[in-house]
């Protein structure tokens, strides 16, 4: 790789700066692979677990006792994990769907949830089958300007039919901050001193091992996320889990499969194995992500963009934000990291029309795992301001070299 003298200059300043954060990303990256590892000893996960099951797989081991590591590693009473769930979107849609009833009242508390969401609680009389479509009534109280929860909102609204509050770990596509599991703790104590049989759900999506804890650790009673991001390593080729409450998982397992049979059956289509191993990975590959976009942010910084987290924030998910001063740049950037990538380097993605979406949106990706987010790819909206969301990376040093490339193009080639 070409580099100028200023160029190597600024990483080597930017690597400097953010060495004791590296270092605090490895701790973390050992008390979650020990924890791990800890888990597998003590189920005693055995080759004859990776059996393939057919049919209605019925008395799968291999697949009953993924059920239990999951629930364990991430402090839950239970888990389902499965290659059946199509995304993170359905895992959600599951985990919903399972403990609502109509006449019930889903509250999410951090604002509106993700996008894909929005289909998902849909609208009364929509004729999908939407959460609202059932007569579940929906509302989502707004973050305050700094980021916060509006507890006076969420008091006023929580009324006698909401059962469950939803809280996304994740800042999504928006400039915030992620909720740390510290921070999702105090809203679970506070909303349950409000109304203590209320069902606390959180969006566990690019979340998992970027801290010691997770949500279930810390008053969520159910939670879900999928396995081509954080806990699938980079190796799941696809699915998702759902852990938390006893009652609650086998009421969502219930909605996967059929009321009666739940998690006993399903067929696990040669994909225990790489589920198992990529939990095993994972904390090394989000670790590896973690460092890569500490790295993105500082050398960002150094060139005078605005960053979110910056360099030195604590971190609870895989994204970082950089916001540019031009569309060109943001085009640059996405430009850039599809070009260092291990796979569809040649391809040039450009800004497009996305159904749902009010201005053109422009992504980067490419990655073994067809949408697989644990990997390095970026995209953003084409509008002001322009900012680019880039998450995962398998390989610190993938990383680095897609920044340094990104860094570079936009320095010496684009015109502003
Ligand atoms: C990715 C993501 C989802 C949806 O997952 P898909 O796999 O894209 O359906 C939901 N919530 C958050 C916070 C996410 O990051």
């Amino acid at each position: 790789m070409f580099m100028s003298e200023d160029l190597q200059q600024l990483i080597d300043e930017a690597e400097k700066q953010i060495e004791f954060k590296l270092k605090e990303v490895d701790k973390n990256i050992d008390f979650n692979q020990w924890k791990v590892l800890e888990v597998f000893r003590k189920h005693k996960v055995s080759d004859y677990h990776f059996n393939d099951s057919t049919g209605y797989g019925y008395n799968d081991r291999g697949r009953e006792v993924l059920d239990q590591v999951y629930a364990e590693v991430f402090g839950a009473e239970a888990a389902i994990v499965r290659p059946h769930f199509v995304s993170g979107t359905h895992t959600l849609n599951t985990a919903l769907f399972g403990v609502l009833r109509p006449g019930d009242h889903l509250l999410f508390i951090t604002g509106k949830p993700y996008d894909t969401l929005h289909n998902v609680i849909g609208k009364a009389g929509d004729g999908l089958g939407s959460l609202q479509d059932y007569g579940i009534h929906y509302d989502a109280v707004e973050l305050q300007s700094d980021g916060t929860v509006d507890w006076e909102q969420v008091n006023e609204k929580i009324n006698k039919n909401t059962k469950v509050i939803g809280i996304q770990r994740s800042r999504g596509y928006e400039w915030r901050s992620a909720f740390t599991v510290k921070e999702i703790k105090t809203m679970s104590e506070k909303v349950k001193s409000i109304k203590p049989e209320l069902i606390v759900f959180v969006d566990n999506c690019y979340g998992e091992f970027t801290e010691k804890t997770e949500p279930t650790q810390a008053g969520a009673d159910l939670i879900a996320g999928s396995l081509i991001k954080n806990p699938g390593g980079g190796i799941v080729s696809t699915g998702g889990y759902i852990a938390g409450r006893k009652e609650y998982v086998e009421l969502a397992s219930y909605r996967l499969t059929a009321p009666g049979i739940g998690g006993e059956v399903g067929a696990m289509l040669g994909t225990t194995r790489s589920i198992y191993q990529g939990l095993f990975l994972a904390p090394h590959f989000v670790g590896q992500a973690l460092k890569g976009s500490i790295f993105a942010a500082s050398m960002f910084e150094k060139i005078g963009f605005t960053t979110h987290p910056n360099w030195k924030d604590r971190r609870s998910d895989l994204i970082q934000a950089i916001q540019f001063d031009h569309s060109d740049q943001l085009i640059s950037f996405v430009q850039s990291i599809q070009k260092a990538s291990p796979v569809d380097a040649h391809v040039v993605p450009e800004p497009w029309d996305m159904p749902g979406y009010d201005h053109p949106v422009i992504m980067g990706a490419g990655t073994f795992i067809q949408g697989g987010s644990l990997e390095l790819s970026a995209d953003g909206p084409i509008r002001q301001p322009y900012i680019a969301y880039m998450q995962g990376g398998l390989t610190y040093s993938h990383c680095k070299y897609a920044v340094i490339n990104a860094v570079r193009d936009m320095l010496y080639s684009v015109k502003t």
